[in-house]
């Protein structure tokens, strides 16, 4: 995971945090890969129930792209209506869910995503019917350091109080980070250093690596009804991901400095294994477990202080 990058087109420090939710994972995005039929066809039934399939795209082939507005209800993301329809946690299934200044949505609407994210599914319950509908999506969210957006910024001084930077990070719930896999610190660059900076590892490549760490999983899994490492529960994170003793005494460090939550633990270790597999390495190994760590900046005491 070495050379995963992120690209905001904005000037000031933005958050952007993935999760890997139920069934997709980061390597979806880098890659793209297209959908199989049978996922296709999923999608397909839940855009057909909310009416939003057009005459001339019978059948989605497209991974879903969701960006909703940050004015959405929580029924509009989580499904509603007299005849509980699809909401957009649905309409991204097999696909991405994109929340721009995640702290401005309604707490409400944020924390319905917690069960989704944890089960993959939504149930939608109203007094004509109740419905179950898949939600197995992946959850990228940005959002700036404070409401003025320019805490941290090199350029430019931030106007918001130390108490008024803090409510705003707070309006995302620690039970919503701990869902949420990656945590990502997007600093500004300027244009000089943009301009200076070596080639990247090209799309192309990353994209080999990420189908090779794809297959390895695949291997992992057969015989199982899971296919990727973010499906692994605990059990099977035991098994598939054991952790040698100096991994583990680093992972316990970290625990007790950066006051990390039992959930947060299973997350690095399975985004631990993932970084592994990316370099085809049959063992997670301390720097594995440290990168995995680095990508929980969000839970860190002081952060936003
Ligand atoms: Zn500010």
């Amino acid at each position: 995971m070495k050379n995963f990058s992120v690209f905001f087109s904005k000037t000031s420090p933005v958050y952007t945090f993935f999760s890997y939710s139920y069934g997709i994972s980061t390597e979806n995005v880098c890659t793209v890969r297209a959908m199989t039929l049978p996922e296709a066809l999923e999608v397909t039934k839940i855009h057909s129930i909310a009416g939003s399939l057009s005459s001339d795209t019978p059948l989605v082939t497209k991974r879903p792209f969701r960006h909703p507005h940050h004015t959405i209800s929580a029924n509009g993301l989580s499904g509603g209506g007299t005849t509980p329809r699809p909401g957009e946690i649905s309409l991204a299934h097999n696909g991405v869910l994109f929340l721009d200044e995640l702290p401005e949505f309604k707490r409400d609407a944020m924390e319905a995503l917690r069960q989704p994210l944890e089960d993959g599914t939504v149930t939608v319950t109203r007094a004509m019917a109740k419905v179950t509908y898949p939600a197995s999506f992946m959850l990228v969210c940005a959002m700036n350091p404070c409401k003025c957006g320019f805490f941290g910024d090199s350029t430019k001084t931030c106007t918001c109080s130390p108490l008024a930077r803090q409510k705003y990070l707070e309006r995302v719930s620690g039970p919503l980070l701990d869902r949420i896999d990656l945590h990502i610190e997007v600093v500004p660059v300027s244009f000089a250093k943009l301009a200076e900076a070596p080639p990247a590892e090209p799309s192309s490549e990353i994209r080999r690596r990420v189908v090779a760490a794809r297959d390895i999983q695949r291997q992992r899994f057969e015989g199982l009804d899971i296919h990727c490492n973010a499906m692994m529960n605990s059990s099977m994170l035991r098994k598939f991901a054991p952790l040698d003793r100096a991994c583990s005494e680093l992972l316990e460090l970290a625990m007790a400095r950066l006051n990390l939550s039992a959930r947060a633990y299973d997350r690095i270790i399975k985004v631990a294994r993932t970084i592994a597999d990316l370099e085809a390495k049959p063992n997670i190994e301390p720097q594995h477990i440290s990168e995995a760590i680095g990508y929980r900046s969000l839970d860190r005491e002081n952060w936003g202080r």
